[in-house]
């Protein structure tokens, strides 16, 4: 993934069959898809790829334990089966995790065993393990810091975990590889229209402020929890189609919770699930899941999120974690289908929403990160008929996302030709000099943010760390994107103003 490459292509052709506006899960999805059907694809994405949502998700592959419980057995049964193909597709990011429901009565534990049966054999052929029905002893073997307050046993049950950003990144990688072309810091800003109908997408590169005016014969809206926005640049008058509910995470130190099993909770006193799980070696809990009104790029927990995760953990663990204990929050924005009714987001659909408009907007949103790929070829069968495109079907259930070898390959050239590149970036975490100059090379990434946030995770990990060692990666970076020490000052005040906001102070 070259960026002046894909740009150089951009300028060149001269009218695409499909414009993917978002480079999110659903916006990569879709690219892939798109071009490993043969169409001539554009991919652009206003910041970077899976800047949004999309990097910001609890980590779970699933089927959703919580839509069978409102008894939403499609939408369980498409899920699980997408869990099956990205486990198979992108083995290298992504892993099968057990996860333990503690239980405290033998009420819950039929309840809550034969559900999470049910959900294992709604996976068929897909299962990942078969739902264990665990004794109070066995459940604190499975987690020692659980509080045995009540406590009558455990469920265990098995699902999927990922790196979500990374899987965003080689999903582009791949659509290239298809043929694709895929841009960040390209955000679209307009449609051109002919007799009515779209023919064409205005859009801007950000970081060099050049202005294009694209032609195309079908455009496809994947901004996840921006579709309003997008929506409105085609129909001013057009009525809001998705409502943002808000989630946030804490992520602590694996001292507080030391077990290589996930916990969860399917209803809190409160009603919410709360999930802690094992991630890097750190433990991430949550979800809220909070309605709010405006969407930002960086939106921030409230205290009432962060009082119920702390609350909560604390509860059914021996752990008692304060502010001080957490290393990093961050905070993702659900796009959630806005339906007729008003009041909570938990009645809103988590099912996924095509639509297109009288102007042949295709608008493809809701759903989640585990069923991207069925959203994405939902969107592209739609394009195709749209865009009067040559009929073809899906092949990405079969497509193997990213190439290790390739990546194995690369990083021991750049270790050879620069051996002081393999020093660790800090010390208290395992990531290398030399990745920062892979994300560079190979991944698109343009500044700091797009490395610690979304190539190493490290922003997520541990906030502090990361403001420590933002000035060795704009130094590392500045050579390969021909930047001076002005560059790397800017760059270092810039990354730590955005990851204070993700200190609890
Ligand atoms: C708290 C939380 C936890 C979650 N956990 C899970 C989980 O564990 N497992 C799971 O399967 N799902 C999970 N989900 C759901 C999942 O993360 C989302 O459904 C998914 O990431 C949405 O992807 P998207 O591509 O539609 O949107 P996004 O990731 O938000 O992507 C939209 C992109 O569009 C870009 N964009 C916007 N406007 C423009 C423009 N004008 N021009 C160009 N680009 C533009 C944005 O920069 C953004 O990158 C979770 C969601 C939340 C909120």
């Amino acid at each position: 993934m070259n960026r002046s490459e894909q740009l150089k292509a951009l300028e060149n052709e001269i009218l695409w069959d499909i414009i993917v506006i978002g480079g999110g899960a659903t916006g990569v999805g879709t690219a892939l898809d798109a071009a490993a059907r043969g169409y001539k694809t554009l991919l652009i994405e206003g910041h970077d790829f899976a800047k949004g949502t999309s990097s910001r998700s609890t980590k779970l592959v699933h089927g959703g334990v919580r839509y069978l419980q409102q008894g939403n057995i499609k939408l369980v049964r498409e899920a699980l089966r997408e869990r099956g193909y990205l486990l198979k597709n992108a083995p290298h990011l992504t892993s099968i995790q057990t996860f333990i429901v503690p239980v405290f009565s033998w009420w819950e534990k039929v309840f809550y065993g034969l559900g999470l049966k049910i959900y294992d054999l709604l996976s068929g052929k897909l299962s990942l393990g078969d739902t264990q029905i665990l004794s109070k002893k066995e459940t604190i073997a499975h987690l020692p810091t659980i509080n045995t307050n009540r406590l009558a046993g455990g469920i265990l049950y098995f699902d999927g975990q990922f790196n979500d950003s990374q899987l965003a990144i080689e999903i582009a990688a791949t659509a290239i590889k298809k043929g694709a072309t895929v841009l960040n810091y390209c955000m679209a800003t307009g449609f051109t229209k002919t007799n009515g109908k779209i023919t064409g997408v205005e859009c801007v590169d950000i970081l060099s402020a050049k202005k294009y005016a694209l032609q195309t014969k079908v455009v496809i809206n994947a901004t996840g929890v921006f579709t309003n926005a997008v929506v409105q640049m085609d129909d001013q008058l057009q009525h809001d189609l998705v409502s943002p509910s808000q989630g946030i995470h804490l992520v602590v130190d694996a001292r507080f919770f030391p077990t290589v099993d996930a916990m969860m909770i399917p209803k809190t006193d409160d009603g919410r699930v709360l999930f802690a799980v094992p991630w890097h070696d750190k433990i991430v809990l949550g979800t809220t899941d909070t309605p709010i009104e405006t969407t930002s790029f960086e939106p921030l927990p409230l205290e009432e999120e962060i009082e119920f995760i702390i609350k909560h953990f604390n509860k059914y663990s021996n752990a008692s974690i304060t502010r001080a204990n957490v290393n990093s929050v961050y905070v993702g924005l659900r796009p959630l289908v806005k339906q007729k009714v008003k009041g909570s987001t938990a009645l809103i659909s988590r099912e996924h929403h095509l639509s297109i408009s009288p102007s042949n907007l295709i608008t493809i949103t809701g759903g989640k990160w585990t069923t991207y790929r069925k959203m994405a070829a939902d969107a592209i069968d739609n394009a195709a008929f749209v865009g009067k495109l040559n009929k073809e079907k899906s092949s990405t259930a079969s497509i193997e996302i990213g190439d290790e070898l390739e990546k194995e390959n690369r990083m021991i050239a750049i270790l050879k030709n620069d051996l002081t590149l393999s020093p660790l970036i800090h010390p208290a975490y395992h990531f290398i000099k030399a990745e920062i100059v892979y994300a560079v090379q190979y991944e698109m990434a343009m500044c700091i943010e797009d490395i610690l946030a979304r190539r190493i995770r490290l922003l997520f990990l541990d906030a502090r760390i990361a403001i420590e060692s933002a000035p060795l990666v704009a130094s590392i970076m500045a050579p390969y994107l021909h930047k001076d020490k002005n560059w790397e000052l800017a760059e270092v005040e810039k990354f730590t103003a955005l990851a204070k906001q993700y200190i609890l102070t």
